[in-house]
């Protein structure tokens, strides 16, 4: 388990090395290296630093068990703590509604909303689903293009909006069409800024009211890094969030916006986006994310 670990977290291996139990002292110097490998993780600060409390206060007192050494023992403290933040398990997508289920899908622009839109539809066409996309992004019209494109390249309807209405007028159009014509799920895309303003939050939140989805999904960027917190808990405190998309997992991001994300809207990791492509998404493991975010 500990083969893969950074040269820092080698290193807390190695100071620790031959001592029986952990106390504050011999795991201070330890934690720093938690510490700073979360941080190149791009974990945000205030979060590193409640983090490193939690796990200090589980970890002093420990004894260490003979087949580690104290330093594994503290990493594996630090891991098991990473999971348990990031929600031990899985969590699937709740579509426990009458039918149609609406997924409302909220994020900034360039988070991957309107891609990750069409990866839900593929994924429950293929649950033998009746799945309508739909986009409410009028500001941007190749937004609701790119949809209507990808949803014809999964063979999956796509409501028709166009940049001349009001978000709230497609909103209400769309409840109307899936009930009438019996959709399982309407995944429902809106327009995002490049930074949180008050139309924007104040647009989704009406969007919310009209459509009372089942799921309220924030897409955020894994390579925002430290801004991922702002912007989580902006959408956290303006939306009721059921649940986190993370984006752009397959690039360099260490995934330290997973631990900020979580533990800002409270709210579980659903999915990760790795792809650009339509099949490019994977449901999140807690576990792997604490590896990956251990570095
Ligand atoms: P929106 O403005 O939030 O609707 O974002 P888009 O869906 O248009 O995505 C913005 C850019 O990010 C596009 O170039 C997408 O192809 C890309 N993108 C979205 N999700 C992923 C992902 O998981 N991995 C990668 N590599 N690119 C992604």
């Amino acid at each position: 388990m500990f083969e893969n670990l950074s040269g820092r977290l080698q290193q807390v291996v190695k100071t620790l090395r031959g001592q029986a139990r952990l106390s504050e002292e011999n795991i201070s110097d330890a934690m720093r290296e938690v510490r700073m490998a979360l941080l190149e993780a791009d974990v945000a600060l205030p979060v590193v630093k409640e983090f490193i409390a939690q796990v200090k206060e589980r970890a002093v007192g420990r004894d260490v068990l003979q087949s580690l050494t104290p330093g594994q023992a503290v990493i594996q403290v630090v891991h098991e703590e990473l999971t348990r933040l990031m929600g031990e398990q899985n969590v699937g997508l709740n579509l426990a509604a009458v039918p149609p289920a609406i997924i409302l899908m909220a994020g900034l622009q360039g988070s991957g909303k309107t891609t990750t839109s069409a990866k839900l539809a593929r994924l429950l066409k293929e649950q033998k689903k009746k799945v309508l996309l739909a986009s409410a992004d009028v500001y941007r019209p190749a937004a609701i293009e790119q949809l209507k494109t990808l949803a014809k390249s999964l063979d999956v309807d796509c409501f028709d909006s166009n940049a001349t209405q009001k978000p709230q007028d497609i909103a209400a159009n769309v409840l109307d069409f899936a009930k009438r014509h019996f959709y399982d799920v309407v995944i429902f895309d809106t327009a995002g800024r490049l930074g949180i303003d008050e139309a924007m939050m104040g647009e989704i939140q009406q969007l919310h009211a009209l459509l009372n989805p089942v799921e309220t999904l924030f897409v955020v960027d894994a390579m925002q890094g430290q801004d991922a917190v702002n912007t989580a808990r902006a959408f956290g405190e303006t939306l009721p969030l059921t649940g986190v998309i993370l984006t752009k997992l397959d690039g360099d991001a260490r995934g330290g916006a997973a631990l900020s994300v979580r533990h800002i809207t409270g709210k579980p990791i659903k999915f990760v986006g790795v792809s650009e492509k339509v099949d490019g998404l994977e449901v999140f493991h807690p576990e792997r994310m604490a590896s990956r975010v251990l570095g």
